[in-house]
């Protein structure tokens, strides 16, 4: 089963593509976290900081419809698999909603 995505995009600042240049964040960011009301933060994939065995380091940004501003931090992925093992989640840890396996990609709808 699939659920939808939230599909929610922000601009992101030039100075803070310029402050995070070694990281290449993109131009635009994406909520793909499952769709949520208002009074969940959307949150963001930014740029991948560090990689182990263990674990995945990211940027993430989190933002909000009626706000300009945007919280900038780094948070481990999210450690959960899929049920049959063949999928891990690209969501940070603790995430709202269903893991990334279980939602689908908005540009694919
Ligand atoms: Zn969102
Ligand atoms: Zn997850």
């Amino acid at each position: 089963m699939t659920e939808a995505a939230c599909g929610a995009t922000r601009r992101v600042a030039a100075f803070i593509q310029t402050t995070m240049i070694m990281w290449d964040v993109q131009r635009v960011v994406r909520c793909d976290l499952q769709a949520h009301g208002p009074e969940q933060d959307h949150v963001g994939h930014l740029a991948q900081v560090s990689e182990d065995l263990h674990s995945v380091l990211s940027w993430w940004a989190r933002w909000r419809d009626d706000e300009r501003a945007m919280w900038f931090g780094i948070i481990a992925d999210c450690p959960m698999d899929s049920p049959d093992d063949q999928d891990y989640c690209t969501f940070f840890r603790y995430h709202p909603g269903a893991c990334s396996w279980a939602v689908g990609d908005p540009e694919e709808v």
